[in-house]
Parts: C-alpha cells; sequence; structure tokens
C-alpha cells in the first residue's frame, strides 16, 4: 500500500543543502504541505528538535540535514563529521517516534559500503569489510542512520526507511576548493583556469579512481518515490549507472567549460575509495529510473555555477 503525500505536512530537514533543496523543489508539484525549520533550529540540539516536533507534528520527514563534505573535508572535520552527524539523525528520529510521524526518510551515502565491496555494490556489502579511511567518520554516523531507523522499526514500530545515494552533483552544490567534492571542484577549476588563460587545471591524486554520479533532481524524484511506494527494514541504493573515471570526468568538464588545456595530476592528494558504483537493480525493480543524463547535468551545473558566482561555501546539508 503506498503513502498519499497529498494533505500531508511534510518535514525537509537541510532544506538549505544540495540535496534538501532539490527536495523542496521536487515537492512543489505535490499537494501537500511543505515544512522548513529556520537556521535558528540547531538539530544538534536535543530539545530544540524535540520543540520543533511537538509544535509542527510533521506526518512525513525527509532527512537530508547533514555535515557533507568532500574527500579534503571529511579528513579535516572528523569530529564534526561524526558527532554533527550522529546528534542530527538521532535528534530527528527520536523526534519523529514522539511526534507520530508516520513516515520519515533517511539519507545517506554510498561510502557507507566497504572499501573493496564488490562491484556493483549492492544493499547487502554493508558491514561485510572494512571502510575506506578517507570517509570513515561520515560512513560511521550514516551506517548508524540506518540502524536507527531499522530499531525503531523494530521496537516502536516506525516506518522509518533509509534511501543511500550515490555521488551527487547539481545546483547548489559546494564550490568551496577545500571542502568540496569533485565535480564542483573541477567545474570551479576549469572555469578559472580558461578565465585566467592558464595551460593546465589540476586534478587530485592519480585521475583513476571511477565514480558513479547521480544528479540530485533525479535523487529528490527517487526519494519521493520511495517514500510512496516502499516500507521495509533494508536501505535502498540510489545509482544512475553512469560511472566514469576522474580523468575522464575533468575531460567531460573542460569541454563543457571550454577549457582547452592539459590535466595535471597532484599525486600528493589522496585517490580514496578506488571505485564506487552502486547495484540500483532494488530501486529499478520498482519501476524507478533516472532522467538526467550526466553531460546536460553538467551543464546545468555549470551555469548555476556562473549565476551564482561560485562564491558559496556551505558545510552543513
Ligand atoms: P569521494 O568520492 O568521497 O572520494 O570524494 P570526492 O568527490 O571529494 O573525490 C572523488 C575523487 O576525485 C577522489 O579520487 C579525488 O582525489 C578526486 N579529485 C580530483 N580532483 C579533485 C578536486 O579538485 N576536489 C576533490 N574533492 N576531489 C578531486
Amino acid at each position: 500500500m503506498s503513502f498519499d503525500l497529498s494533505d500531508k505536512r511534510v518535514y525537509v530537514a537541510g532544506h538549505r543543502g544540495m540535496v534538501g533543496s532539490a527536495i523542496v523543489r521536487r515537492l512543489a508539484s505535490e499537494s501537500c504541505e511543505v515544512l522548513t525549520a529556520d537556521r535558528s533550529l540547531d538539530l544538534r540540539d536535543q530539545r530544540a528538535v524535540n520543540d520543533w516536533f511537538a509544535q509542527e507534528r510533521p506526518d512525513a520527514v525527509f532527512m537530508a540535514a547533514a555535515r557533507v563534505g568532500g574527500i579534503a573535508a571529511n579528513d579535516a572535520y572528523p569530529a564534526q563529521f561524526l558527532y554533527d552527524n550522529l546528534m542530527i539523525e538521532a535528534n530527528v528520529v527520536e523526534a519523529a517516534r514522539r511526534a507520530a510521524t508516520a513516515k520519515l526518510l533517511m539519507l545517506g551515502s554510498s561510502c557507507i559500503y566497504p572499501r573493496e565491496a564488490n562491484q556493483p555494490i549492492s544493499e547487502d556489502a554493508l558491514l561485510t569489510g572494512p571502510l575506506e579511511a578517507t570517509n570513515q567518520w561520515y560512513a560511521i554516523a550514516k551506517i548508524a542512520g540506518i540502524r536507527l531507523c531499522q530499531a525503531y522499526r523494530i521496537e516502536h514500530g516506525c516506518d522509518f526507511i533509509s534511501a543511500m545515494p550515490t555521488n551527487l552533483y547539481g545546483p547548489g552544490d559546494n564550490f568551496d576548493l577545500d571542502t568540496s567534492h569533485v565535480l564542483p571542484a573541477l567545474l570551479r577549476k576549469a572555469h578559472e583556469a580558461r578565465e585566467a588563460g592558464e595551460a593546465e587545471m589540476t586534478v587530485w591524486g592519480s585521475g583513476k579512481p571511477r565514480r558513479e554520479l547521480l544528479h540530485v533532481d533525479d535523487l529528490a524524484d527517487a526519494c519521493v518515490f520511495l517514500m510512496r511506494e516502499y516500507s521495509g527494514a533494508e536501505h535502498v541504493n540510489v545509482g544512475s549507472g553512469e560511472e566514469l573515471t576522474i580523468t575522464e570526468l575533468a575531460q567531460l568538464v573542460a569541454r563543457t567549460v571550454g577549457f582547452e588545456g592539459r590535466l595535471a595530476f597532484d599525486s600528493s592528494r589522496p585517490d580514496g575509495t578506488p571505485r564506487k558504483l552502486l547495484d540500483s537493480s532494488r530501486l529499478k525493480a520498482m519501476g524507478w529510473r533516472p532522467s538526467i543524463p550526466l553531460a546536460e547535468g553538467i551543464a546545468a551545473t555549470y551555469r548555476d555555477f556562473l549565476s551564482e558566482g561560485g562564491r558559496r561555501v556551505r558545510l552543513d546539508g
């Protein structure tokens, strides 16, 4: 039986972030009331979160609030990545139970899987081996988030589910070179190198790791789909199947931006996980498909970067 969103009060936690803002955009075409909290609500503050839920009483929650960042940020802020994410998840899940929220969707990440997981990575690879060191802090918090939903389902009968997206990109991304993920970083570097007439742009690591990329508007659509159609303890992978090496990605970005110089590889920077391709066949079998091709999505993200001036620095989801 599907969960009907019509006339529901739907809270999007983390609505200023790339994922949360995409979910808010997607919900605009549903006949539900979208709730967001302003900056004064600190999701790490248990009492404040309980009070907010008691007052607003959302029927459904998209849990897209998180401390997020790329390979360098994870390394630089291990305590923030672990503590903030554990607190945010625990507070929102418990407050949702207390407020009798009927459904909650927890968002995780593909970095929850073991570094050496078989590819493509299916949901049951979780906790079968050691994590990739460069993002273990975030990964541990996200694994705890999945387990929280499962525990609340068992002990309290809550219909709380989890979705694990692959590497995401799109409008609202973080273009700060110290904390961003690879795609916004490459867009910015290619743009600045072209503007400055430089002969090369720097790419971190060897260029050999492979990454699968999903446009955040596709993820938002999958989240609404899962909220409606899925009810189960097992988390669900959300991928695009579009995978390429970092070198290929940098070449695609350079073409999009019109940078014609060379790529220079900085081997002092880490490669991270060699490959992270999700097996999204469970979601596919339920009837969902992504619709934004990578080249098109990258061009749209570049337009977003240009319109924003690429000045945003964002560490909070
Ligand atoms: P990850 O998917 O968790 O490893 O996070 P990232 O998106 O930050 O990095 C993905 C891959 O892109 C890693 O192999 C990075 O070394 C590589 N990469 C190449 N250039 C850059 C860059 O300028 N910024 C970032 N963040 N990663 C880069």
